[in-house]
């Protein structure tokens, strides 16, 4: 439901954690292949036929400026991305590439990749993100982006496995910090997924700095947390989490940084044995194929008839006029700007007997139109085991496309019910007649999976960005571990995720996770090395002052 590539291996001086992970665990070639990205089919609403030749120069030209405008920011540039994009698209139209009759296509090509990057950055709107920001990001030397398939569930699992003492179930209610000196027993706590190596909960030892009440009435005692709770927890909860409060610095930091939201619709047309008895074998073996993610995934980006957001002051665009259907669209389902068959996210019920864990199919699931098992059952299938990368029952079992919204789309979309969802996603297939299911698969029996990272409790959004207005110092106040008597100490290297030099004493509460860190801001790699450095950087001033 979230992520899914590596964003770089990284080289001989950092490398990618959960990569390594990753491969520790068998889940990876220590060597894997770069994802072959797939080329996209760009579909206007109501058109029948392919873009012709001149069209589809028009969108190679679009993109290539984009491209270069993104790629081309310095790392001071000030202001909002939009403006930097604005001044972009307005030189694309000066540079007579696009000819006058191809401009409004180029428009909806600006807007669809606007959504796009959306969608990479996890912000609202690039008029809302910092052209800086953007300009720090980075991914990880070591070049290959590359997908680990189905999913990050197993790296999850096998990193757990390694914890002594992990305790699900424990929602943190409050950290309460600042109390007595340290014993120095060198026990820390994480806030999500609370653990102790110094001993159990309700200690009540008296010497601890950190007692943690967690939502089920257990309680217990460190000398210190490592806070790795997602920036939207921190903005919704930090009043009621932290007793006392947080320091002003650290306040003002997590409510200027944003964390913006990106959801993935999965399509599940059910297993390629079931497809068969409604498609020819040839369409059976088709979505068995794309379900196996052996087939090239065909991949259709949407054209939209809407201005993008920075084009207010382009006075050459005339916002095409939507048809009938598109106007009677909910203005979410113009988020969605990508469907695709295929590709690394998909999966299928496999035969028992692998390394994942085996698990009946599930019972109400997150699906359209009753329970996922009720609905297999029905297919005739009951006998089958499925076995997926989480023993979890609420995980789908199959899919074999995902779509795409992200934004202020993304959160009105949570809002809807599974319903509504794909009745949209058939009014989109209607709109958009070249969009080709897999043979075999009939939105007549899909079932829908989605993610609703906005509105779940335990993270309230995807990931983070820099806004207009902040800047890297807010990260770097953000990550700044707290002392008892000090205060926030700046750690000043927030680009690095290393920490910066301590006072004499120890810190009590360290901060960690994607938020945390300006190169890497929105990756897993970000948040993994951010919770490494938090725990070193502890080990340190524990050795310094015992
Ligand atoms: C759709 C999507 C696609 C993505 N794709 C990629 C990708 O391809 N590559 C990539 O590198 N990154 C990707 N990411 C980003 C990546 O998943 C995140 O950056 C990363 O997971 C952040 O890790 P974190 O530990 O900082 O925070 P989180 O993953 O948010 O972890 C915080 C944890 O805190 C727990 N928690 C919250 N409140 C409490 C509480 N009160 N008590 C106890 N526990 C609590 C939560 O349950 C959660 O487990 C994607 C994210 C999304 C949503």
């Amino acid at each position: 439901m979230g992520a899914t590539w590596f964003h770089g291996l990284g080289d001989d001086e950092e490398r990618n954690p959960v990569f390594l992970e990753a491969l520790e665990a068998g889940l990876i070639d220590a060597n894997p292949e770069a994802e072959q990205w797939w080329s996209s089919q760009f579909l206007l609403p109501g058109a029948t036929q392919p873009l012709s030749k001149e069209q589809q120069a028009a969108v190679t030209h679009t993109l290539a400026a984009w491209g270069e405008a993104v790629d081309e920011l310095p790392p001071d540039a000030p202001g909002a991305t939009v403006e930097h994009l604005r001044r972009a698209w307005e030189q694309l139209l000066a540079s007579g590439k696009l000819g006058p009759e191809h401009e409004e296509l180029a428009q909806r090509v600006w807007r669809w990749r606007e959504q796009l990057q959306r969608a990479m950055d996890g912000c609202h709107s690039t008029s809302e993100q910092s052209a800086e920001g953007h300009a720090l990001y980075d991914e990880m030397p070591g070049g290959v982006n590359c997908a680990l398939p189905a999913g990050m569930q197993a790296v999850a699992e096998h990193m757990a496995s390694k914890v002594a003492d992990l305790r699900l179930q424990h929602a943190v209610q409050r950290i309460e910090w600042g109390a007595a000196s340290s014993s120095n027993s060198a026990g820390t706590a994480t806030a999500s997924g609370s653990s102790s190596s110094g001993g159990t909960s309700d200690s009540g030892s008296g010497s601890a700095r950190v007692r943690i009440l967690c939502s089920n009435g257990d309680s217990l005692e460190a000398d210190a947390a490592i806070v790795t709770v997602s920036l939207g927890v921190l903005q919704a909860q930090h009043q009621q989490l932290f007793s006392p409060g947080l320091p002003p610095e650290k306040v003002a930091a997590i409510d200027r940084l944003c964390i913006g939201c990106v959801n993935k619709l999965f399509l599940d047309f059910g297993p390629a044995d079931a497809a068969a008895g409604s498609s020819s074998g040839s369409g059976s073996s088709r979505i068995e194929s794309l379900a196996a993610g052996s087939n090239p995934a065909v991949s259709y980006s949407l054209l939209w008839s809407e201005p993008w957001d920075g084009a207010s002051s382009s006075s050459t665009f005339a916002a095409a006029v939507p048809s009938a259907v598109e106007a009677q669209l909910p203005g979410w389902a113009k988020g969605i700007f990508s469907i695709r068959f295929g590709g690394p996210e998909t999966k299928q019920p496999q035969l028992a007997g692998e390394r994942h864990s085996t698990v009946q199919p599930a019972a109400g699931g997150a699906t359209a139109g009753g329970s996922d098992s009720a609905a297999h059952a029905e297919e005739g299938e009951e006998e089958a085991q499925f076995v997926v990368p989480c023993a979890e029952p609420q995980q789908p079992q199959c899919f074999q496309g995902v779509a795409w919204v992200a934004g202020e789309a993304a959160l009105a979309m949570e809002a809807a019910s599974d319903e509504e969802v794909l009745c949209v996603l058939r009014q989109l297939a209607a709109l958009f007649p070249q969009l080709q299911l897999p043979p075999g698969a009939s939105w007549d029996r899909v079932r829908l999976h989605r993610s609703r990272w906005g509105s779940d409790p335990l993270f309230r959004g995807s990931y983070s960005y820099i806004p207009a207005g902040g800047s890297p110092a807010d990260v770097a106040a953000l990550a700044a571990p707290i002392y008892p008597t000090a205060g926030t100490h700046s750690a000043g290297a927030a680009d690095k995720g290393a920490a910066a030099p301590a006072p004499e004493s120890a810190p009590v509460l360290l901060f960690a996770g994607e938020a945390c860190h300006v190169k890497y801001i929105g990756t897993m790699h970000g948040a993994a090395i951010t919770g490494q450095a938090a725990a070193a950087q502890l080990l340190s001033a524990w050795q310094r002052t015992s």
